[in-house]
């Protein structure tokens, strides 16, 4: 991609930045809320462009990017919006009697300039929720989008600076040399999404200046269906949640752990869906997306040729399209399917005795980001979620969970730390300061607290 930042103009943009959060002029609510109008309004009149250049980053079909990314972006800075006056009010605690006249109140107050770093996947809305988070906390803030989705991140430096208070947010484009440089710097606050990786790197980076992160990552999502589950409306939703994007969602069903019994059910299922969805095949359907780039593709091509694991459903691609057609395979463990998060449309099945088998073979893995759970059976349901630690659980359906906008959205130790989502988002770039305004008539209650002391400052 052409059109990266010079890297001696990077300190530059972060000294500018610096220079206007000090000015003060992000801090007034109703400035912060006219930007999160424009930043909708940033959506809404750019609708069609920004689904183009999601399509030329990604295949996506037009319809799931409007729906899952413009108009969730639209709405959701919208909301945040019109919340904003009442998250920023300071708190006024319930204090002691005797602290009662000193005006403590909790303020909250934005952490200064921030860094956004997004990934490819969901170019343009997980730039962008981070950014009203940002802005809604009064924060000044550089994205760095990724050099792998190319249309929308010019798209991002085109659209930001027309649309936004300029001088506050700012957006870098580049790859690791431009990112390396960035991170030389002091932020306030670092807000990555990516892969566990990089998320070190960023760490690592922040620790130097003691910068607050929040690192939103990924990991293998399991889906757990146990028999008493209706296994075709399981199947169902599982195959959707893992062909939306071509598999390449950080919440997508990483792979299954299904009770024996019911696996044939479940794979014949499987079959009839995908088979719905595409009726003349996925590799030349116009619902379905590609593989972001060939070097994505040759890895999940890799994974497929090293899996043991017998394909019961798809296994073909094309290299011209960088396409993978939606791939089902039953493996055994140690597959090279079920070693790291797949980020695919490829989809093993590990077949286990009971919930309880599944159960001992997640709790030796790391915490994923979400836990999906198909069951009708109360007591398994609670087993699932008392053995278990996830960064969210869903029993019933897959990935929808995310248009679910007042939870925190957010990870547990592999998957990550921090959250987002409306006020949560707003919180990650807020600090509390806690405010004391002690009057000076006090002072004759506090004669005991001087020195020198004496037995009967002792005395209550
Ligand atoms: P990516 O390769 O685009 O990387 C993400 C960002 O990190 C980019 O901006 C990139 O420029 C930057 N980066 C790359 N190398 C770097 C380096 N050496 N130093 C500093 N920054 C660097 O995207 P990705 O990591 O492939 O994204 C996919 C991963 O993100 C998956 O693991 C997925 O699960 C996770 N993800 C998580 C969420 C979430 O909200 N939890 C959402 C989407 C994706």
């Amino acid at each position: 991609m052409t059109g990266f930042t010079q890297l001696e103009e990077i300190p530059k943009i972060h000294a500018a930045l610096r220079k206007t959060f000090r000015s003060g002029i992000t801090k007034p609510i109703a400035w912060r809320r006219h930007q999160l109008h424009q930043l909708a309004r940033l959506a809404q009149e750019n609708a069609d462009e920004i689904a183009d250049c999601i399509y030329k980053d990604l295949g996506r079909p037009k319809q799931e990017a409007i729906m899952g990314d413009v108009a969730a972006v639209i709405e959701r800075s919208l909301i945040v919006a019109s919340n904003l006056e009442e998250w920023a009010k300071p708190e006024e605690p319930t204090v002691q009697p005797w602290q009662q006249s000193w005006n403590t109140r909790v303020e909250k107050q934005p952490k200064g300039v921030a860094l956004i770093i997004s990934p490819w996947n969901y170019p343009f809305i997980l730039s962008v929720q981070p950014l009203y988070g940002a802005i809604s906390a009064g924060c000044c803030a550089v994205i760095k989008p990724s050099e792998f989705s190319p249309h929308v991140s010019a798209f991002l430096a085109k659209a930001i600076p027309k649309y936004l208070e300029a001088s506050a947010y700012k957006v870098i484009l580049g790859a690791v040399p431009e990112i390396t440089r960035v991170l030389e710097l002091k932020w306030d606050h670092i807000f990555y999404t990516g892969n566990g990786r990089v998320a070190r790197i960023i760490s690592a980076a922040a620790a130097k200046h003691l910068t607050p992160t929040t690192l939103e990552l990924g990991g293998k999502s399991p889906v757990l269906v146990d028999s008493s589950a209706d296994i075709d409306i399981s199947a169902k939703r599982i195959l959707w949640g893992k062909v939306n994007n071509s598999g390449q969602i950080c919440v997508a069903p990483d792979y299954i752990l299904a009770e024996k019994a019911i696996v044939p059910q479940l794979i014949d299922s499987i079959k009839k869906h995908s088979q719905d969805f595409f009726p003349d095949g996925a590799l030349v359907s116009k619902s379905y997306g590609k593989i972001v780039t060939d070097a994505h593709f040759n890895r999940l091509k890799g994974l497929l040729q090293r899996s043991k694991g017998k394909v019961v459903l798809g296994g073909q691609w094309d290299e011209k399209t960088r396409g993978i057609e939606p791939t089902v395979v039953i493996v055994e463990e140690e597959d090279a399917l079920l070693e790291d998060e797949l980020f695919g449309p490829i989809l093993p099945i590990l077949p286990v005795e009971s919930i309880d088998e599944a159960l001992q073979y997640l709790q030796d893995r790391d915490y994923p980001l979400i836990l999906y759970g198909f069951s009708n059976n109360k007591v398994n349901k609670q087993k699932i979620l008392d053995a278990t630690m996830s960064g969210a659980v869903a029993f019933g359906d897959t990935f929808q969970t995310v248009a679910v906008n007042e939870v925190p959205f957010g990870g547990v130790g592999e998957s990550g730390h921090g959250s987002q989502n409306l006020k949560y988002s707003y919180d990650s770039f807020s600090y509390l300061r806690p405010v004391f305004d002690i009057p000076f008539q006090d002072e004759q209650f506090f004669g005991a607290r001087y020195p020198p002391y004496s037995e009967k400052s002792l005395e209550f």
